[in-house]
Order: C-alpha cells, then structure tokens, then sequence
C-alpha cells in the first residue's frame, strides 16, 4: 500500500472509530466480527442474548449506533457484558429497562458500569426490591437521568440510513400487573420491522389493537417468554411476523414456553427460535432480506 493511501485509511478509521459507538475501526483489518457472524457492513442486527430465563436483546444500527433492551439476571448480564465486549462496542447509546422485573434488569447495573452509556428509558413503575434500587443507585452514580418510557415516543432515527426506533407502549398510565408497564419496542429499517414485546401482555396487546398502533412487523421478540398470558391469536395476526423469537431458560420454573402459546405461534406460519433451544439468536437485515444465525 502507498504510504498516502495507508494514512488515508488510517484517518477514515480513526473518524469512523470516533463517531460510532461500535469499533467499526475493526473494518479495515482483520475483524472476528465479521468473521463469526459473517454478517455486512450497514446492516441492521439484533442480538437476542441467551440469558437462561430472561430477556436481553442487543442492537446495532446500520450506523454503528447500538441500543440494550434488558439485561436478563444478575447471572445473564455476564452473558451481555461478553457478547457486547466481543462484538468490539464501547458504548451503548440506547439502554431500556423495559419492565423492574429481576429477569430483565437484573444484569442491568453491572452493564451500565461497564460501558459507556448514552440514554436510558424506563417505564414510570415503582416497585421496591433491592435489585431495582441497586441499578437506580447505580444510574445515579453515574449521573444519569431517566427518560420515562411511553406510547409514541420517538427513541432515535436516521434520514440517512432509513432507520427509526419508537415505543409503542406502556399506553395507560398505570396496570395492575408490572409486565403490562413493559416498554414496547418497534425498530424499523428500510422495509424490515422488529417488534420487542418485553413482558407486555394480553392486556396491553388489546390496548395497541384498540389504539391502531401499527404492529405489523417481520420479527418479533415474543412477549412474556412465551406465557399463555400473551400473544392472542388476534394480536399475532395483526403483527404477521415471519420470525418469532423466544426468550426464555431450559426447564424453567413456570413451564415457559406455555403450549398453548407455541401452537398460536404454529398456526402463523411464523418460523420459531427459542434461546433455550438454540442459544443466542442473531438476526440481521439489508432492509430487504432477513438473515438468521443460532449459536446451536
Ligand atoms: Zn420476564
């Protein structure tokens, strides 16, 4: 290589380094990234992370920018921190905390002291367990505000890459049950949608239908583990996903996922993969195609 085109090359990385939160430095060298998930440049990828019995999903953006939704338990947010470490990401720029349920932000407070992280958004629902004043410690500790989490709120979006992130719910102020609180998320890009249920149920799904909140979407991120408390049979047909994502822990303690969800699923036509089955899921898309790879 000519030492002008070698320094060229090393100041486009430098620049791209500096403005993404993922090293995408890595690009112009040898990069495990690429290697391993044999996935392109510019796509969209969603990590569903196999946190045994919980949630965590990890997103990175055609830009580069990433966002975190849930962190599984204390235990699964190893498995985030790893993911995350090995993917080369530094920072995260988005971080929700869809619901204060153990499952999903158990891991969240040793994640957000090990990266650098931008924006946090969690719904307004109080409960009082130490895991849940640990990470509000831990948030504060690091001098960060919380965005509150609600129907219609616009997280980010990019003209240039024809991408957009909103939270279609919690819709109500407040539900009887934590999981309906479930920050509901809709990532779109180019022609491509990914849907993140959290633990939203039956409730919820009514709501959105109620609303005419366009949940069509090609991949959905099951809500509640796959409990019989959610994905109605109305509610899936209005999301028509190709791709159904379970998360959820091998002989989990509440028999998740329940049978009659899975058949509901079945009758779809959507294709099934299950953390517990398959490990992490990765899912990757050029806004036109939809490509899946499983750890198992
Ligand atoms: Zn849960």
């Amino acid at each position: 290589m000519k030492l002008k085109k070698a320094i060229a090359v090393v100041i486009a990385a430098v620049t791209v380094f500096m403005f993404c939160s993922c090293e995408t430095i890595n690009d112009f060298f040898e990069n495990d990234l690429k290697v391993e998930s044999g996935l392109d440049e510019g796509n969209l990828i969603s990590y569903y992370i196999d946190v045994g019995q919980g949630d965590s999903e990890f997103i990175i953006f055609p830009d580069g920018k990433t966002m975190l939704i849930d962190a599984g338990t204390r235990e699964g947010g190893e498995q985030v921190i790893k993911l995350i470490n090995k993917l080369g990401c530094k920072k995260i720029d988005f971080l929700i905390a869809t619901h204060p349920h153990s499952d999903h932000i158990g891991g969240l407070a040793d994640v957000i002291k090990e990266f650098d992280v931008d924006k946090i958004y969690m719904p307004k629902a109080v409960t009082q367990t130490k895991t849940y004043e640990y990470l509000l410690q831990t948030i504060q500790n690091k001098n960060k505000k919380i965005k509150t989490a609600k129907a219609g709120m616009n997280i980010t979006n990019s003209d240039e890459f024809d991408y957009s992130a909103d939270i279609l719910s919690p819709v109500s102020d407040s539900y009887e049950d934590l999981n309906n609180y479930s920050a509901v998320v809709m990532i779109r890009f180019k022609n491509k949608k990914f849907l993140y249920m959290g633990d939203a149920e039956k409730q919820v799904e009514n709501e959105l239908l109620e609303n005419k909140t366009d949940v069509n979407a090609d991949v959905v991120k099951v809500g509640h583990h796959g409990s019989r408390t959610a994905s109605t049979a109305k509610f899936l047909k209005a999301v028509g996903a190709k791709y159904a994502v379970f998360s959820l822990g091998k002989d989990n303690d509440y028999g998740h996922p329940h049978k009659q969800t899975i058949a509901r699923w079945e009758k779809t036509g959507a294709e099934m993969y299950r953390t517990d089955q398959k490990g992490t899921i990765t899912i990757s898309t050029d806004g036109d195609s939809i490509k899946v790879e499983t750890e198992k």
